[in-house]
């Protein structure tokens, strides 16, 4: 039995200063987050590792986030300095906006837009959707491609990434949980599979996290590459949003609740 992380938030509901936010926002959760990721990333023009991650120059092995990847926490908050292309039209940043709003409402993350501070994250349209893996001690980018990232699940799934978290199937206890079907991985995708020496943070194994890929990313021939240990037939990888555990995860890598 897992103990209940309960932790009371101080609730900001107001939008970033600057910017009113439409409340009649279109379409915002994609199909599959992980297909979508992959659907498009497959005309990606940049280097990317496991699916939608740019390769981080810090080349520690260690989890990043032990050693100087997380976004600094001041008072109750962990502030992340962010600013969004102009390349986007007004509909396309309130739907960023709305997910980053997403992270006011459940952990101590707030995103403020960028005066001068040196790390920041900038939103842009590239050839993807993709992120670096925690703070890079830089202005660093997250690519959320006019065609087909601008989606709830995809903008939290690739701010997840910038906040220090890795894909759910590739966390250090995953073999408890999933099989990987090698047989089924296209050629040259296997590294999306390998696994990664996580912090878990005591939270359990979540097919439903928006971090999970579906049991078919990568597959070579329609048949699964991921299948559920306790029950083959399981589908995963659906996650429109943030599930509580993701919710939990930031709130205990950021200590929110102290
Ligand atoms: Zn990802």
């Amino acid at each position: 039995m897992t103990p209940v992380f309960i932790c009371l938030l101080l609730l900001s509901l107001s939008a970033l200063p600057g910017h009113a936010v439409d409340d009649e926002v279109m379409k915002e959760v994609s199909s599959d987050v992980s297909l979508t990721i992959s659907r498009v990333n497959s005309h990606a023009t940049t280097r990317l590792i496991h699916g939608d991650l740019l390769p981080n120059t810090n080349k520690n092995a260690d989890p990043c986030t032990a050693t100087g990847c997380k976004w600094p926490k001041t008072g109750n908050f962990v502030h992340v300095p962010v600013t969004i292309s102009s390349q986007y039209t007004r509909e396309e940043q309130n739907i960023i906006i709305r997910a980053l709003l997403t992270f006011h409402q459940s952990t101590c993350i707030r995103f403020m837009w960028r005066r001068r501070e040196r790390n920041y994250i900038y939103f842009y349209s590239g050839s993807g959707c993709f992120s670096y893996l925690g703070r890079q001690n830089r202005g660093q980018p997250i690519s959320l491609s006019q065609r087909g990232c601008l989606y709830l699940d995809t903008v939290q799934h690739e701010v997840l990434h910038a906040l220090g978290f890795h894909h759910e199937q590739v966390r250090s206890d995953r073999d408890e949980h999933v099989s990987i079907l090698t047989q089924n991985i296209q050629p040259g995708t296997e590294s999306n599979f390998e696994k990664v020496q996580t912090n878990n943070l005591e939270t359990p194994y979540d097919f439903d996290s928006v971090m999970h890929y579906s049991n078919y990313a990568f597959s070579r021939n329609g048949q699964p590459t991921i299948i559920a240990k306790d029950d083959p037939n399981r589908l995963f990888g659906q996650a429109t949003r943030m599930s509580q555990n993701d919710i939990d995860r930031v709130n205990k890598l950021y200590n929110c609740c102290e």
